[in-house]
């Protein structure tokens, strides 16, 4: 039953699991708990770029034998949706940075809302911050390709972007910006609150799904809240997705002043990392065994 060839898919932690602050005791700190915790790959938010080390990071990557792909959420001085081209500017300023952060770590993957602000707006999208955004991602497409880097466009919530909410939206700016190395990021704390279910989006998206975060509804321990974690792992089966996989959660335990207040990281969850990332690690790599068996069916 088992094949070991098809086992490319890798599992991973985002870093905000063990650490808010990335200095060399935070990232070190993260690198090997992530290691230990079981994961292939560790996603370290670049919140920060100018300040991030990636020398160190390249050699602790390479010291633990861990894969890294970064994410982030824009902000109001690096909307790629503004009006004020200066904003467009710098944000496409900083994410050339991190492009150059990604590569130096030797990683192949930059997501998350990385097309506008990750913040609540108070106004739907307009017709030109769209326009705006399609043309600067493109541009990062481009020097990103020169880089071997895939960028993914994460759909989040009504609450953190006012652009990109369903999967099939998603697609639909996907068509606009037209590079080969953009893809779809699906989350499954997002999908809970906006789409239908967990199936058909995976569905939808189907060979343009680049990227996965795997998050429970209240982004505590997977399996204790509502999402429906069965149809979404048989919808990546069905579409033979073999992208990175990486958990997702967030407790006041752990903060990340900017982050953890954007998101509404408000509650304890729970306390002990090293437990919630064993658990998750196991969950994930279940659901994926149980999956892969339907092919025999
Ligand atoms: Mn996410």
């Amino acid at each position: 039953m088992s094949n070991p060839g098809r086992h490319t898919m890798q599992i991973g932690a985002h870093a905000l699991v063990f650490t808010g602050t990335f200095d060399a005791a935070g990232l070190t700190l993260a690198i090997e708990k992530t290691k230990k915790a079981g994961f292939d790959l560790i996603e370290i938010p670049l919140m920060d770029p100018s300040s991030f080390d990636r020398g160190l990071a390249a050699s602790l990557l390479k010291e633990h034998d861990l894969a890294a792909t970064a994410s982030l959420g824009l902000n109001e001085s690096t909307d790629l949706t503004s009006p004020d081209p200066s904003v467009v500017e710098a944000g496409e300023r900083m994410l050339t940075e991190c492009l150059e952060i990604v590569h130096a770590m030797g990683s192949s993957h930059l997501c998350g809302v990385i097309y506008s602000a990750m913040k609540k707006y108070m106004e739907p999208a307009t017709a030109a911050g769209r326009a705006s955004s399609a043309a600067a991602i493109g541009r990062l497409a481009t020097r990103a390709a020169d880089l071997g880097i895939h960028l993914s466009l994460e759909v989040v919530n009504r609450y953190e972007t006012n652009l990109i909410n369903t999967g099939r939206a998603a697609l639909e700016f996907l068509d606009e910006i037209d590079h080969d190395n953009v893809s779809v990021h699906l989350d499954t704390y997002h999908m809970n609150i906006e789409e239908s279910d967990q199936f058909s989006p995976v569905l939808d998206v189907g060979d343009r799904l680049g990227y996965v975060h795997i998050g429970e509804s209240h982004r505590g321990y997977l399996g204790s809240g509502t999402v429906d974690f069965g149809s979404f792992f048989r919808g990546l089966a069905r579409i033979g997705y073999d992208g990175p996989v990486v958990f997702e959660s967030f407790s006041s335990a752990v903060v990340a002043q900017d982050l953890s207040r954007m998101l509404g990281i408000w509650r304890n969850l729970w306390q002990d990392s090293d437990d919630l990332a064993a658990h998750a690690n196991l969950f994930i790599r279940e659901q994926l065994r149980s999956v892969q068996s339907i092919e025999l069916h």
